[in-house]
């Protein structure tokens, strides 16, 4: 699968052929301008993800067609590559709305880095999507209703009780630590013991657990603080 539509706006067609060479290489999919003129056609037809644009163009200059981006597309990540690399033109680039600026001659391994970091950064991919279902073992916690389901059976929970058990299962498999736990659940401003949290595991646990006095999966970190295991059988593996 592709990681995304890159257009490549450089007229020098040795560098153009070399960026889309090496962008091809790395799973992207490449589309060519090599004027400014023929670059903003392309934008407004064909949707790239990303634009890696050369400042040195023939009729108009990289900076130009940056400002004219930002207007016309403002979430369209860009990316500079230019031959000059004096830092003025870096605060420039960056200052009209460029999200990286790389100079020439570079590194092709390190442009499709910071290609992919910029794509990352700025959330092209479609996988960013707000997570409201956490599930682990029999357990599956709705985090839209703040419920708690065991095996399709629903647990009620009390409020802290249930951002406990949240920030558990985010994390599940990390041990977190309680003075964390009390931090995050109770606020930093609460002045309580860490025992409190303890109180509520244990409360937590006479509702999750099938036997609360032997916990398999909100276990005990000695010392630490406590952990919400991956699953039932990595949980056995650990016991015998
Ligand atoms: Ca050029």
């Amino acid at each position: 699968m592709s990681e995304g539509k890159i257009l490549v706006v450089e007229d020098e067609i040795p560098i153009r052929m070399l960026i889309h060479f090496n962008l091809q290489r790395s799973n992207f999919d490449v589309i060519e301008a090599s004027t400014g003129k023929e670059a903003m056609k392309i934008v407004h037809e064909q949707n790239p993800s990303l634009v890696l644009l050369d400042i040195m163009l023939p009729d108009m200059n990289g900076f130009e067609i940056c400002t004219k981006l930002r207007v016309s597309h403002p979430g369209l990540p860009i990316v500079i590559v230019s031959a000059r690399s004096q830092d003025m033109e870096k605060i420039m680039a960056l200052e009209l709305g460029a999200d990286d600026y790389v100079v020439k001659p570079f590194n092709p391994l390190e442009l499709v880095a910071r290609i992919r970091s910029v794509l990352r950064r700025t959330n092209q991919s479609p996988q960013k999507q707000i997570v409201n279902k956490l599930q682990s073992g029999p357990y599956f916690l709705d985090t839209k209703t703040q419920q708690l389901y065991k095996r399709e059976k629903l647990l009620k929970l009390r409020v802290r009780e249930y951002q406990l058990m949240k920030l558990l299962l985010e994390r599940k498999g990390e041990p977190i630590p309680r003075n964390e736990l009390l931090d995050k659940v109770w606020g930093v401003n609460y002045f309580g013991d860490p025992k409190t949290v303890d109180v509520h595991i244990r409360r937590l646990r006479e509702k999750i657990e099938d036997d609360p006095s032997h916990p398999v999966f909100l276990i005990t970190v000695w010392g630490f603080g406590y952990c919400f295991r991956e699953s039932e059988i990595i949980s056995n593996e650990i016991e015998n």
